[in-house]
């Protein structure tokens, strides 16, 4: 199928996308790498009058060291942050978890920041912002405001970004001194969207779990302490509680299952004498 015809903007200016963005509103759509959304257009599940494709912004492609969080513009793609040589020191967890994104090929074209505010409950990256606490930078034409990663997805494929908004950048609060990171993730075939997937990270007694594929959004579970005794029931309780239903990937029960077994893994793995992130 094709997509139903729609103009077309490339925006010079985050000024320019923000007043193409505030004169059409809802029948707009912002256009990053299009991974997501040319499928979504050639299936016709949205038929927006115009596209803002923001792809080529110089002032969107910059990854920033802002001290205790990396900045990530919204042109910089899944590839150029996976390729920026302090990823591993600043954010381990996201340099796990890049690799299980797609295929290169859908790496190299689409962004961070277009996965973030695409919100598929599977994606690793809404589940690395969700973990480290992350925020993302949205303008419009009334002004700046910041959400934080725990309001910002609000179920499968919403957010609180509002139809004349536009993502600038997101923000990663990256790793400190003795802070352990872990990812897994169960995907049928290499590329394809996680059934299950979980980032952890432990700061010292403390340890938390991000879980995605199993609830509408990414769910993120704190214990300040967490013996290794008590890992196996934690986890279970975890799992009764996400909820997550029968679907053509897997069952709920077999969801559950993954919850247990690779939280368990991704815990395991933070403790000192594990293989962490
Ligand atoms: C074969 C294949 C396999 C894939 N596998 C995975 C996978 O395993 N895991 C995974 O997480 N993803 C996967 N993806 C999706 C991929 O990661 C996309 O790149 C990502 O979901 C969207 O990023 P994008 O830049 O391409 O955004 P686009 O497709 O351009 O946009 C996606 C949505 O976000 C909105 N948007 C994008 N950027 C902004 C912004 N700055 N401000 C406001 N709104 C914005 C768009 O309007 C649109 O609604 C896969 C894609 C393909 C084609």
């Amino acid at each position: 199928m094709k997509p139903a015809p729609f103009d077309y903007v490339r925006a010079d200016s985050v000024e320019e996308a923000v007043s193409v963005l505030a004169e059409h509103g809802d029948e707009a759509r912002v256009l990053a790498g299009g991974q997501s959304l040319m499928p979504m257009l050639n299936m016709r599940l949205v038929r927006p009058e115009v596209l803002v494709d923001i792809g080529g912004l110089p002032e969107l492609a910059h990854i920033e060291d802002e001290g205790d969080t990396v900045a990530v513009g919204a042109a910089v793609t899944q590839g150029d942050l996976a390729d920026w040589p302090e990823l591993g020191t600043a954010l381990p967890v996201v340099a796990a978890a890049l690799p299980h994104v797609g295929h290169f090929q859908t790496r190299n074209r689409g962004t961070v920041c277009g996965s973030i505010c695409h919100a598929d409950p599977s994606s690793e990256l809404p589940l690395c912002l969700a973990l480290l606490g992350g925020e993302v930078e949205l303008h419009s034409a009334h002004g700046v405001r910041t959400v934080p990663a725990d309001e910002f997805q609000r179920g499968v494929l919403t957010t609180a970004k509002e139809p004349d908004e536009l993502a600038v950048r997101a923000r990663l609060p990256k790793a400190q001194d003795g802070e352990r990171f872990a990812f897994l993730e169960f995907q049928h075939r290499h590329g394809d969207f996680a059934v299950v997937a979980v980032a952890a990270k432990r700061s010292g007694d403390s340890v938390s779990l991000a879980v995605g594929g199993v609830a509408d959004r990414p769910e993120v579970c704190r214990w300040d302490t967490l013996p290794g005794d008590a890992v196996e029931d934690a986890l279970n309780d975890l799992a009764w509680t996400l909820g997550g239903g029968d679907d053509i990937h897997a069952t709920a029960r077999h969801r559950r299952q993954l919850v247990r077994h690779l939280g368990k893994r991704a815990i395991d793995a933070t403790a000192a004498d594990g293989a962490g992130a």
